[in-house]
This record gives C-alpha cells, sequence and structure tokens, in this order.
C-alpha cells in the first residue's frame, strides 16, 4: 500500500484492523476474517475516545486503547425501557431482540435509535440505551493503511472505497 508515511490527520481516510473487548475481556466485535475497517478522521464516524487516540500514527503501527462510557456510548440510564404495541409495526417486519430501530419524536421531529431487548405478547420491549452504554471499551487496534480523502470524501463525510455504491 503506498503513503506508508502518512499520519492518521484531519481528513485522512484511514484503514484499521481491530478487536474489541470488555472490562472482562469478552470479545464484543473484531475485523478479524473482515476487510479492515475504513473511516474519515475528523467527520465524527468513530467515537470521539478512539478516534483522538489514533491522531500521528501511521500504517504499521499498532496501539491499545482504553475509552471510557462517557468518551463512547455514554453512561447507561435506568428506567429506559418502553413497550411499544405490535400494532405500531408493519404486519411483515420481523422484529427481534438485538435490533436497532429508528424512532421519530413527532414533538421534536428528532430521530433516535433504540434497540430491541424482547418481544413480548403485549409489544415490543426497547431500550433507549446503546447495547454498549456504560461499557468501557479495550480496543486493539492496528493502523493498515492511511491516505489524503479526495475532496468529495471530505465533502461528503464518509469514504467512498471501492464497490461503495451511493448517490
Ligand atoms: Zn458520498
Amino acid at each position: 500500500m503506498s503513503n506508508s508515511q502518512y499520519t492518521v490527520q484531519q481528513d485522512a481516510v484511514v484503514a484499521i484492523d481491530y478487536t474489541l473487548k470488555d472490562s472482562n475481556g469478552h470479545l464484543i466485535d473484531s475485523s478479524e476474517g473482515l476487510a479492515p475497517l475504513e473511516y474519515l478522521h475528523g467527520h465524527n464516524n468513530l467515537i470521539p475516545g478512539l478516534e483522538k487516540e489514533l491522531l500521528g500514527l501511521s500504517a504499521g503501527d499498532e496501539k491499545q486503547v482504553v475509552v471510557p462510557p462517557e468518551q463512547a456510548y455514554g453512561p447507561r440510564q435506568e428506567n429506559a425501557t418502553q413497550i411499544i404495541p405490535s400494532e405500531a409495526f408493519p404486519p411483515d417486519m420481523q422484529v427481534e431482540p438485538g435490533m436497532a430501530l429508528e424512532m421519530r419524536d413527532t414533538a421534536t421531529e428528532q430521530v433516535f435509535e433504540v434497540f430491541v431487548i424482547e418481544v413480548t405478547p403485549e409489544g415490543v420491549v426497547v431500550d433507549f440505551n446503546h447495547p454498549l452504554a456504560g461499557e468501557t471499551l479495550h480496543f486493539d487496534v492496528k493502523i493498515v493503511d492511511v491516505r489524503p480523502a479526495s475532496p468529495e470524501e471530505i465533502a461528503h463525510g464518509h469514504v467512498h472505497s471501492a464497490g461503495h455504491h451511493h448517490h
């Protein structure tokens, strides 16, 4: 890969291999067996606590990063579950635990994500907490490649990789 001396900085396209574990050492997520994760640095595409620790690294560098909840998915809120009546969902929609759903607050027009905990006869139990809220995240990161973003990528705020079709 080219640009081996180009470092992670604002508007860099960064490809990383990573492993994510919780404080008990349980595996949460990993790029192992997948293509590296590519992101555009400085555009809120990674959690803030991880992104700032990658600044200045270059291809081949490895780093362990520990991110507290405040720099990741926030603290866990108690009593943040709600039951949504099954009738609120299209009949052909398969709702399952672990799914993220987009909801719109009709008063503010704000769209936010909720996460399905359980499907019961009374309805769908959703949690307003992200599944990783309250968790301290332990990342093992390896920088695979760093390159300058194209002007179009910077304007869009995301990476345009080969095979990424959109607008
Ligand atoms: Zn785009």
